[in-house]
């Protein structure tokens, strides 16, 4: 890593709201370099070595970024980033990986990284993706929503689960961005026959339910720990299965 020159701090932001950082690392003496860089910028740094102690230690502690190695001695470390964003959907993910390759970074970013540093990287360029990532959210707000095990791209209406995109007809996708949008809420039928079938369209009484059959079905065979159940008579509601 080469030497630092060009400082984290955002003149635009409030200069006592530090950063929270979690290293996912198990390379001791990188870990050890990456803390060092991200103190002397005043963030607050913890740092873990596997996938399991990062589970842990994203559900005890609010981070604002998780810097995530990907070979760990658990396992890959992309399949870590839905279950993480499941517990803080604010969160920022940098993949920090050896695997340089077009392929290796389009996977990282299809599965939901905000980046992707190849080792070896400068310290310089980390910290200016930092401060990309850290000016992001106020321009742009959010671009994902993530329920259970699943993310949902507002920005490209794509759903998926770690880096598994969910092949969904166009209506069970307008079903599911209508839900997913109000998770945790009751969605009235009438807003979601709407969404789904546009004002013009003749809408049969059962095809939303047949819709939202078929995109529960997708969803429990991906894995997205998200349940749609009926409220009788009024419409659907989306939630995480815990
Ligand atoms: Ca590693």
């Amino acid at each position: 890593m080469r030497s630092r020159r060009a400082s984290i701090h955002d003149p635009t932001r409030c200069s006592r709201c530090s950063l929270r950082i979690l290293i996912v690392e198990d390379e001791a003496e990188l870990a050890g370099a990456l803390r060092s860089i991200l103190e002397r910028e005043h963030f607050i740094v913890d740092h873990v070595e596997s996938m399991a102690m990062a589970r842990e230690a994203v559900l005890s502690g609010s981070y604002d970024l998780i810097l995530l190695d990907r070979n760990l001695p658990d396992g890959e470390g992309l399949t870590l980033m839905s279950a993480l964003r499941r517990h803080n959907s604010g969160l920022a993910v940098i993949v920090l990986s050896a695997h340089g390759e077009i392929e290796d970074r389009v996977t990282g970013l299809d599965g939901g990284a905000d980046d992707y540093l190849v080792k070896p990287f400068a310290a310089d360029e980390l910290l200016a993706r930092i401060r990309a990532i850290r000016r992001r959210p106020a321009e742009m707000g959010p671009e994902e929503i993530a329920v259970g095990a699943l993310i949902f791209d507002l920005t490209n209406d794509e759903a998926r689960v770690g880096t598994q995109r969910l092949d969904l007809a166009r209506r069970e996708m307008r079903v599911l961005s209508a839900l997913i949008k109000r998770h945790g809420r009751t969605v009235l039928r009438e807003v979601l026959e709407q969404a789904v079938f546009g004002f013009d369209d003749e809408i049969q009484s059962n095809t939303l339910d047949a819709h939202v059959s078929r995109l529960r079905r997708k969803l429990s065979d991906a894995n997205a720990n998200v349940g749609i159940h009926p409220v009788r008579g009024v419409g659907y509601l989306l939630r995480a299965i815990n």
